[in-house]
This record gives C-alpha cells, sequence and structure tokens, in this order.
C-alpha cells in the first residue's frame, strides 16, 4: 500500500475500521452498501477519466511550478482591483490558519462570538468610511454589490412609482465595465431599463427610480456629487454609489451628501488580488432600508446571564418576507476576507489608513507631476489615485510591457496610471522611466514625493473615522497576534471536532491544497492583464474545467460565479438565453420541489421566472404525479425545474430520471442543485440523471474552506445545448459564443481559490474521488446505523433500499413532549464539544447530519456518544423540574467556577458528562444567545420555500 497517498490523508476511517463500520450498518461490502444506496439507473458504467493522483508533495512542486508561469508585473491598471499588502500577521494568522479558515457560518453564536466580533469590526469600518448608518458583513464583489444596490432601490420604490412602474435606471459611463455588465444582467428579468450616460447631462425625469454613479470615476476624476444627489432627491430618484474605501480616507464619505446605498469593494485592505478574487465586497445604507439589505448583519443582543453577546442580527429571510420578495438570493458571502479587511483596519487603525492613502495620493501626484515635466498632459483636475495620460497607448503599452509594467488604455490616445500602497520610488522612477523612453527624453530621478495635493477641499474628507478602541489598540504584531488569538479561541472549527453541517459539507481543507493560494505568484496578479501573464492560471482553469466536465458528465464549465447561489441565477439566465434563442422567450416558469434549499426559489425570482412550488410524497420524495400534472399544466410556458440531487431530504430518488424526462417532454431544461454533489462524485453524475446545467459549491464538494461564511465558488456546468450562452466578462473576453453578460465582476470569478478545487481534484484522481464518495455514504449510514441501532433516535426519510445518502435527517420533534427543542439539543451539544448539525433544514425540529468522508471512525463514534447521551439526559427531564441541563446549555466556564451554583444538577454533569471532554474540553465564550427573533431555517440565510407557496 502506498502509504503517502494523498486519499490515506483525506479520508478518516482507517482500511482496519473498515470491517467493523460496515458489520455496523449490516453491508458485506462497500460495494453492496452503495448498490443498496444508488438507483441502477443512474451509475456509472466506468471510472472518471482523470489524470492519475498525485502526492501532496508532487502537488506542491506542480503548484510551484505553473505557478512559474505567471508573470508578475507591476499592475497600476486600477479598475476596481489594487495591488495591496497583506499585513504578514494577518496572513500567517487568519489566512493561513485554520482556526479560522475552517470556521462554519456563525449561526450557532455562542461559539462563533471571534468571527462575529471580526465582523462588527469590518462592519464599523465600511459605516464609518461611507459616512451610512449601517453595514452588512460583506457581499461577493463590487459588480453584484451595485447589482444588490439595484435591487434595493427598485423594490423601496414609493408608491406611485411602483403604480407608474417607473422602471428606469441611470448608470454613470463613470461606473467600472464590469459592473455596468453585471447591472445589465441583474436588471434583465427584472425589466428595469438601464440608461448609460453622462451624469452631468442627466436629466432627473420622472422615469427613473434609481441612479447609479462612481466615486472617484473609472479613470480617477473626482466629481462632486452634491448637487446631482440634491436634484436626485428632489425628483424621487434614489443614488446608490460604488466607492473606492481607500479614497473614502481622504474624500467626503458619500453618506455625507445624502446617497442611499454605497457600494464597493474592500480588496485593497490588504487582500491579494488573486487573478480576481475572492474579496469581500461591501454594502452600506441608511437605517430605513435595513428590511431590505441583502446578506448578513451582525448586531449585538445579551445572553441568558445579561453579558453582552453577538449574533447575526438581520437575516435575509426578512426581506423575503416583504412583498417584493426575494430582493437577494446571497448565501455564501466573503467572510474570511471581511475578517482580513476588517482587521487591517485594526493593524493600522486611523492614522495609519491615513498614512497609507496620503501616500498612495502623492505617488499619484508626483508621477503626474513628473510626467507633465516630459510633456505629458494629465486629463483629470481631481484625483486620489488615478491619473489620466494623453499619450500613445500603443507606443506606452510596448515599452511598459517590455518593463514589465502594466497600465490600463481606455483608448489609444489615453493611458491611466493607478497608484497603490506597494507602490514606491523605485516604482515611480520605473513608470516615469517608460514615458521618458517614450517622448525620447531623459527620465530624472525623484528623490521623494511630492507635497501638492489634487483633492478639492469641497469633496475633502473633514470627519474623523474609527475612532473606537478597538482601531486604536493593537498596532504592535504582538498585540495583533494577541487580539487575533483571543478571538479565534472563541470560535469552534474544524480543528477542534467535527461540523457535520447537513447540506453544508465541512471535509477537509487539506494544507497541501491550501498552501499555494499564499504564494506571490498565485496572489499577484491583476484580472485584466494580458492572457498571455497568466499563463499559469489559465492552465489550471482550464484543467479545473476539464475535471469538473468530467465529474459533471457535462460539455462545459464556467467558474465565473462566485458562490452557489450565483451559480443558480448564472444557471437560469443561461436557461433563459437558451429559451430565448429558439423563439420561446415566453418560458418562464420554473417548477421547485417545496424541499428545495431556500436560495433556489430566490435565485429563480431574480431570473425573471415564475415559481410554481411542486409537493413532496408522503416518504420525502418528489411527489411525481404532481410534478407531472404540474409540467403538463404549464407546459407551454416551462422553463425549468430546480431539483437537488441527493434530495435535501438525504435520498437518492429512484424516480430521477423520470422526473427529467417529464421536464424535458415539456419543453424545460432540467437545473440540478448541485451542493449535494459529494454524493455522487465518480458514481453518478448530473449528466447521468438527465439534467442540462448544474452548480457545483467548490466551498462544500471540492474542499475551498468555508472561511466562516465564504469565500465560495459556484461555477455552472452544462449540456451543449446552454454552451454557448455561458456568461462574459467585458475587459477580458471569456464564456460562450452568444455569452450572457457578466455574472460576477472578474473573468473567473475567484480564481485564487479555485487551485484548491484543482489540488484536492488532482491529488485523489478518479480513484479516491470515487473512494471519497463511498466513504461519505459509509459514514452517514455509519451515525443512522448507531442512533437507530441502539433504538434511541429515529431518521426520517431513506432510499428505496433503507439507506442514507451522505446525510441524514434525525427527527428530535418527539422530545417536544418533554419541553425539549431542537435548540436546547444543539446548544447541549455545544457543552460536548460539537458543532451542531443543521437546525430545522429541510424540516422543522430536525438536525440534518452530514459528517463527510474526512471524519474518523473514532470522532464518528464520540459524536454519536455525545448524542446519545444527550438522549438520556432528554429521559432524565422531568416536569416538575424545567431548569434541566439541556435549557441551561450551553456552560460557560465563568458559571460553572462562580461560587454561586444553585442549579438542580451538579457541576460535573454540566461540564462534563462524558469522558473524552476531561482531556479536550472546548468552553463557549458567552451563555445562550438570546434569539428573540427566532429564526426557524437555521441554513443560511435565506427564504424557506413556504414563503413562495
Ligand atoms: C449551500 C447551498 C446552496 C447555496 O450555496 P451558497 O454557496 O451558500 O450560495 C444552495 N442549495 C443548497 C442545497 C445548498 O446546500
Amino acid at each position: 500500500m502506498n502509504t503517502n497517498s494523498f486519499s490515506l490523508r483525506h479520508i478518516g476511517p482507517k482500511e482496519n475500521d473498515l470491517q467493523d463500520m460496515l458489520k455496523a450498518v449490516g453491508a458485506d461490502s462497500l460495494d453492496q452498501l452503495i448498490y443498496e444506496t444508488l438507483p441502477d439507473d443512474i451509475r456509472l458504467k466506468k471510472d472518471l477519466d482523470l489524470a492519475p493522483a498525485m502526492s501532496e508533495n508532487e502537488y506542491i512542486t506542480h503548484s510551484i511550478s505553473l505557478a512559474a508561469k505567471n508573470k508578475i508585473f507591476k499592475s497600476y491598471i486600477g479598475l476596481g482591483y489594487h495591488e495591496s499588502i497583506t499585513p504578514p500577521v494577518i496572513q500567517r494568522n487568519i489566512l493561513e490558519n485554520p482556526g479560522w479558515y475552517t470556521a462554519y457560518t456563525p449561526y450557532q453564536a455562542e461559539i462563533a462570538q471571534g468571527r462575529l466580533e471580526a465582523l462588527i469590526n469590518f462592519q464599523t469600518v465600511v459605516a464609518d468610511l461611507t459616512g451610512m448608518e449601517l453595514a452588512n458583513a460583506s457581499l461577493l464583489d463590487e459588480a453584484t454589490a451595485a447589482g444588490e444596490a439595484m435591487s434595493l432601490l427598485y423594490s423601496v420604490r414609493s408608491r406611485d412609482q411602483k403604480k407608474n412602474e417607473v422602471n428606469k435606471f441611470f448608470v454613470s459611463e463613470e461606473v467600472l465595465p464590469q459592473t455596468i455588465d453585471v447591472l445589465k444582467s441583474r436588471a434583465l428579468p427584472l425589466d428595469i431599463e438601464l440608461v448609460i450616460g453622462d451624469h452631468e447631462k442627466f436629466d432627473f425625469s420622472d422615469k427613473f427610480f434609481g441612479a447609479f454613479l462612481q466615486y472617484p470615476g473609472k479613470l480617477g476624476q473626482i466629481f462632486n456629487y452634491a448637487d446631482f444627489v440634491s436634484k436626485a432627491k428632489n425628483a424621487e430618484i434614489k443614488v446608490a454609489v460604488a466607492a473606492d474605501i481607500l479614497s473614502l480616507v481622504k474624500l467626503q464619505a458619500p453618506g455625507e451628501f445624502g446617497v442611499d446605498v454605497v457600494v464597493g469593494t474592500t480588496q485593497r485592505f490588504g487582500i491579494p488580488l488573486g487573478y480576481g478574487g475572492p474579496h469581500a465586497a461591501y454594502f452600506a445604507t441608511r437605517e430605513e432600508y435595513k428590511r431590505s439589505i441583502p446578506g448578513r448583519i451582525i448586531g449585538a443582543t445579551k445572553d441568558m446571564d445579561g453579558n453582552v453577546a453577538l449574533r447575526m442580527a438581520l437575516q435575509t429571510r426578512e426581506q423575503h418576507i416583504k412583498r417584493d420578495k426575494a430582493t437577494s438570493n446571497i448565501c455564501t458571502a466573503q467572510v474570511l476576507l471581511a475578517v482580513m479587511a476588517g482587521m487591517y483596519a485594526v493593524y493600522h487603525g486611523p492614522k495609519g489608513l491615513e498614512f497609507i492613502a496620503t501616500k498612495v495620493h502623492k505617488s499619484a501626484v508626483t508621477v503626474a507631476e513628473e510626467l507633465e515635466k516630459l510633456g505629458f498632459s494629465q486629463l483629470n483636475s481631481a484625483y486620489f489615485d488615478t491619473i489620466l495620460l494623453k499619450a500613445d497607448a500603443a507606443k506606452v503599452k510596448a515599452v511598459a510591457e517590455r518593463n514589465e509594467v502594466n497600465f490600463y488604455y481606455p483608448s489609444s490616445e489615453t493611458v491611466a496610471i493607478s497608484l497603490n500602497e506597494p507602490t514606491n520610488l523605485d516604482n515611480i522612477h520605473t513608470v516615469i522611466a517608460i514615458f521618458a523612453e517614450v517622448a525620447e527624453k531623459e527620465a530624472k530621478k525623484v528623490s521623494a514625493l511630492t507635497e501638492a495635493n489634487r483633492i478639492p477641499e469641497a469633496v475633502a474628507r473633514k470627519t474623523a473615522f474609527l475612532q473606537n478602541e478597538v482601531f486604536n489598540s493593537y498596532h504592535s504584531e504582538t498585540e495583533l497576534m494577541r487580539y487575533i488569538k483571543k478571538l479565534e479561541r472563541k470560535d469552534l472549527s474544524l480543528n477542534h471536532s467535527m461540523i457535520a453541517l447537513g447540506s453544508c459539507t465541512m471535509k477537509l481543507n487539506a494544507a497541501a491544497e491550501m498552501l499555494p493560494i499564499s504564494y506571490p505568484q498565485w496572489g499577484n496578479i491583476h484580472p485584466f492583464v494580458p492572457l498571455d501573464q497568466a499563463e499559469g492560471y489559465q492552465i489550471v482553469l482550464k484543467r479545473l474545467e476539464k475535471q469538473l466536465n468530467e465529474i459533471t458528465g457535462f460539455a462545459a464549465t464556467s467558474l465565473q460565479p462566485n458562490s452557489g447561489a450565483q451559480g443558480e441565477l448564472a444557471g437560469l439566465m443561461v436557461i433563459r438565453a437558451y429559451h430565448e434563442s429558439r423563439g420561446e422567450s415566453h418560458r418562464n416558469v420554473c417548477l421547485i420541489p417545496s424541499s428545495a434549499h431556500g436560495t433556489n426559489p430566490a435565485s429563480a425570482v431574480m431570473a425573471g421566472m415564475k415559481v410554481v412550488v411542486t409537493k413532496a410524497s408522503e416518504n420525502g420524495n418528489i411527489d411525481v404525479d404532481d410534478l407531472r400534472e404540474k409540467a403538463i399544466k404549464y407546459k407551454d410556458n416551462l422553463a425549468a425545474l430546480m431539483v437537488t440531487y441527493p434530495s435535501t431530504h438525504g435520498v437518492f430518488e429512484s424516480a430521477i430520471k423520470e422526473v427529467t424526462q417529464i421536464i424535458h417532454n415539456n419543453g424545460g431544461q432540467v437545473y440540478m442543485d448541485g451542493a449535494n454533489m459529494n454524493a455522487q462524485v465518480g458514481l453518478t453524475n448530473p449528466g447521468a440523471i438527465g439534467a442540462d446545467v448544474c452548480h457545483l459549491n467548490l466551498h462544500k464538494t471540492f474542499a475551498i474552506p468555508h472561511g466562516g461564511g465564504g469565500p465560495g465558488v459556484g461555477p455552472i456546468c452544462v449540456a451543449p445545448q446552454l454552451v454557448p450562452f455561458l456568461p462574459g466578462n467585458p475587459v477580458i473576453p471569456t464564456g460562450g459564443q452568444s455569452a450572457i453578460p457578466a455574472i460576477s465582476a472578474a473573468p473567473w470569478g475567484s480564481a485564487l481559490v479555485c487551485l484548491i478545487s484543482y489540488a484536492y481534484i488532482t491529488m485523489l484522481g478518479s480513484e479516491g474521488l470515487k473512494k471519497a464518495t463511498q466513504y461519505a455514504i459509509l459514514n452517514a449510514n455509519y451515525i443512522k446505523a448507531r442512533l437507530e441501532g441502539e433504538g434511541q433516535y429515529k431518521t426520517l426519510y431513506s432510499g428505496e433500499r433503507g439507506r442514507a445518502a451522505h446525510e441524514m435527517i434525525l427527527d428530535c420533534r418527539p422530545f417536544k413532549a418533554k419541553g425539549i427543542e431542537i435548540t436546547d439539543i444543539a446548544k447541549r451539544l455545544i457543552d460536548y464539544g460539537f458543532h451542531s448539525p443543521t437546525v430545522s433544514f429541510p424540516v422543522a425540529g430536525t438536525l440534518m447530519i452530514e459528517p463527510t468522508e474526512s471524519e474518523s471512525k473514532a470522532e464518528l463514534d464520540r459524536f454519536c456518544d455525545a448524542l446519545l447521551s444527550i438522549k438520556k439526559e432528554i429521559e432524565e427531564v422531568s416536569e416538575d423540574e424545567p431548569n434541566n441541563v439541556l435549557k441551561n446549555a450551553p456552560h460557560t466556564l465563568q458559571m460553572l467556577t462562580s461560587d454561586e451554583w444553585n442549579l438542580p444538577y451538579n457541576r460535573e454533569k454540566a461540564a462534563y458528562p462524558l469522558e473524552y471532554l476531561r482531556d479536550n474540553k472546548f468552553w463557549p465564550s458567552v451563555r445562550r444567545v438570546d434569539d428573540a427573533y427566532g429564526d426557524r431555517n437555521l441554513i443560511c440565510t435565506c427564504a424557506p420555500i413556504e414563503e413562495y407557496m
């Protein structure tokens, strides 16, 4: 046996556990278990055609050699992406630290206070710099955040505007090209008419409900928008602004001139370019729109003892309850990147940010002055970091590229140069020398940055920011390292224990998969560099697309969507374009089974489709008769079915091929939600079940870490007839022949973290991937067998032969008779050192458990022991004594060591109910958080499907 094979490191159970586990589940072999799990007619006949698996060491060498094919030029391209400096203390202690990157979305607030605090910091940075009342804890990128802003302004139109169907949205031509493209794709299905033009010529007619501006403009010019905003206000036109976060240190905050929404990216707060992402976008608005904010907002509340505790406050589902439902489908966001950007502000503080922003500005002014001396005219009358020169673009480009420098060339006669944080005097000299050569003059060395200022007084910032203690305390490395550690210790991540989150697949994020994302040869590339500078990336992205085609059984893949929900939107938009190309643009009905994830209907509405919910049968499967009836009823307008497979009930439904056939017979396309792909890889695939398009969650099945709620990558894979419509990009051509407009800002989305999935597939190979799937199924069925076998729990739903797929639903509703709610069990698990499985999705009052293949038998046993022990505790609960160990969970160290103790059970029982805890105890930092707003649907933050029924 090759003991160095990566699959042995990735897959938890050992060779000699296998027999015991099979015995427990009652199967003779792994093959038999799989036979009993998967319907016969969808099983793959041959192995995946993938390159032989690499060892970890081989992969690292491979990645280094591919990275060497990327040319790392100095990029002054701008357009929303800037070189930045990741403080090493943040790189090492957050980005490269599994305590941070393997955390789950902070639904269990008691074991997530660290990242919740980091996210509140992020929100504070955004609110302060934008001058707005409220900011969320990140969106996917600036362009999609702009799309969310437009949707918000559309949904908060006045009654008259709605009555008169006011649907025009003005977009300044100063807005970044990729943002305009994403606005186009978002506007189309909502019937919003985009009018792109010069904001100085805008007529403020009553046909417009909103306007979108860029601050500073895309080529660097700073405009004073105060007049525009006040005129817009008079005409009842609401205004959103995309603002460069670093420029806001020097510029008047948009909140101060009265805008309604401010969006942007926080990439230049210490996040690597990564050839396009991931980076956290921000979204800030006024208090009055708080119910319409997309994504998540972290808020403060109290715990059971009255201590301050943080939690996710306004969750997206609330916006879907409103009549103008589905203003957003945001689920996974960019939490890890938001944590890093917030920490960058903690590290530098207001003085440090002021220093950095001032230096960037002076660098721009210095370059402008020197180039003017060489005879070039600089066209921006006011600017922060970007200057615009009149020059022969082709000539400049030739010399610049010879000097390994990239500028942006808006026309054949102009060159834009965006200076950034790392720019130093040497770099400035190189820029001057390039222009000197073009002008055939001698370059003079500059010895210091100029003191001149090109920010007009009228738009200069005059208000203070980041005055809170947290931004003025941790400026030495020792202090910041300890602050980061203090927060990390409050959070339970995969480096403590398994996180068995149904539908979220919290598997190993291997170190060898993660290492390359720290290499500057992968990190430091602007997404708009010429393709020949990104050869390493192009090789990886093409290979990953091919691997995913092979795994899904489809013809092509787009890596552009930044999350699963964005993949859903992309896939549905592609289906929409397909119908339109066949003269069937009236097809707009989307069938969605009632058990679907909340993002499905939200995305369908965003794609302009009408959601029709189909029923579940008694055993939890799709009610095929109901589905057939509805498909026939709507056959003239049927656009698509969205189906999750295996179902969100954790079952391989055997009627799936019949289901897809019914849809095709009635003119629809089949969209498969691929969040459960971990149960399919190597055994079956969406192609085999008859789907036409699926999204994958690379942050679930393909090993990208969850990051506490992002980053994510949600590529779509499509059948041949949909290939022409894969999404494009306005700057770097990509996508199909008849590409739909961009779904995300960057041509290949969050390219940097695609390296992780590429590593995962490359190191597992065909055999390892299949084995991973088999063990994911084995591990789930093992837990099912143990919990059921000892007669203590019932699981809901299983396949025809009694098997779960890769996850199962544990029914906790019977315990209500004892007064025990699902939350009590979830919180008591914390005392046992475990993160709760998914609570109340897809069935209220249940836990959905997905162990993944990465957990060992020992860990599965510990987890089962904990659940069985909790079951015993439930039995002990007596009706005369409601004050019990479950209701009081979780127990903090502080309460247990307090001199006062008058609970009706002892401290030991509270803290150490099982032996293993003496060796490895995790202490929650707060007691149960007051969940007054009680959220039934705790998976992600999206609307439960009932709201669409
Ligand atoms: C996670 C999930 C999604 C949404 O994916 P995000 O990346 O969070 O946007 C959609 N459907 C199902 C079934 C999921 O589990």
